[in-house]
């Protein structure tokens, strides 16, 4: 199982610097942001540019000894998805990210459900749903299109029906694809009260595509490192290896920003010897 670790650790030391960094500590791939602040001047470059970019970005990464194994999708906060409009709008967005995942050399593409009620009220839980199965089939086709997956991620919102597990597994069997599978955020699956290693096997082998690993208290979605939340890491080891998991131990956390630089290297070190531990590995 390859070790990960998603893009915020690059902005500590940017990106360059942090692809070396992410190197000598033992990395072997990086779940890529860049697709996912749609304010990114990136969004707005024509599709030659926007190919260029990527394009670039891909072999610095990949000089580095690096591979892309994900890419985030468009997100923001508050979610905007109440009108037609806005609908629209993510739908292009998305659709540009999915094109810029392929660039990237992934399949690989991680996204939230729309939230056409905000996240902390379920108004209508029936229309979301439809909503959604309206939003991402019609996404599917691009997902198609560009020989990429999308990985419908379970989400921290306990007022939203479609958040949990359970049902981010009932929503990914319902569209029936298999450019459509899941991602486990074990944080947001804390949240929601559910036993990490019980999802995963609950999500089984067929559907568990790729994972967000971070650890919290079970009531914030604190992105902390395994070990230090409330998380049964242990089981979850186990259960990956019950299911064979085929996909990469990707990390959704960071070392603080307040930890001074010279106490850096050490805890960093660490964080990737705790990936490698619940990856079954040697380190
Ligand atoms: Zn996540």
């Amino acid at each position: 199982m390859k070790i990960g670790i998603a893009g915020g650790y690059l902005s500590y030391y940017g990106f360059s610097e942090g692809l070396k960094r992410m190197k000598a500590q033992g990395y072997e791939c990086l779940d890529d942001a860049l697709l996912a602040n749609t304010d990114n001047a990136i969004f707005s470059a024509t599709p030659a540019e926007f190919e260029r970019k990527l394009t670039e970005r891909r072999k610095e990464i990949e000089d580095n000894g690096i591979i892309v194994s994900q890419t985030h999708g468009p997100w923001r906060w508050p979610p905007k998805d109440a009108t037609e409009e806005d609908r629209k709008e993510r739908f292009e967005k998305m659709s540009m990210a999915i094109v810029g995942t392929a660039l990237m050399g992934t399949k690989n593409f991680i996204i939230h459900p729309i939230m056409p009620y905000g996240c902390d009220r379920e108004r209508n839980p029936r229309m979301m749903w439809e909503m959604n199965l309206d939003f991402f089939g019609k996404l599917l086709e691009v997902a198609i299109a560009n020989d990429v997956i999308i990985n419908f991620e379970n989400m921290p919102m306990v007022a939203l029906a479609m958040a949990s597990v359970p049902s981010t597994l009932d929503f990914v069997k319902a569209i029936n694809s298999p450019n459509f599978k899941m991602c486990l955020d074990t944080g947001h699956c804390a949240i929601l009260g559910m036993d990490i290693g019980e999802a995963v096997r609950l999500i089984g082998k067929d559907y568990l595509q790729t994972l967000h690993v971070h650890d919290n208290n079970g009531n914030n979605d604190s992105h902390w490192i395994p070990y230090t939340g409330v998380c049964n890491w242990s089981d979850f080891a186990k259960a990956l290896q019950e299911i064979d998991f085929q996909g990469s131990m990707s990390l959704e956390t960071f070392i603080p920003r307040q930890i001074p630089d010279d106490l850096r290297p050490l805890q960093e070190q660490s964080l990737f010897q705790m990936a490698c531990k619940i990856a079954g590995r040697t380190f």
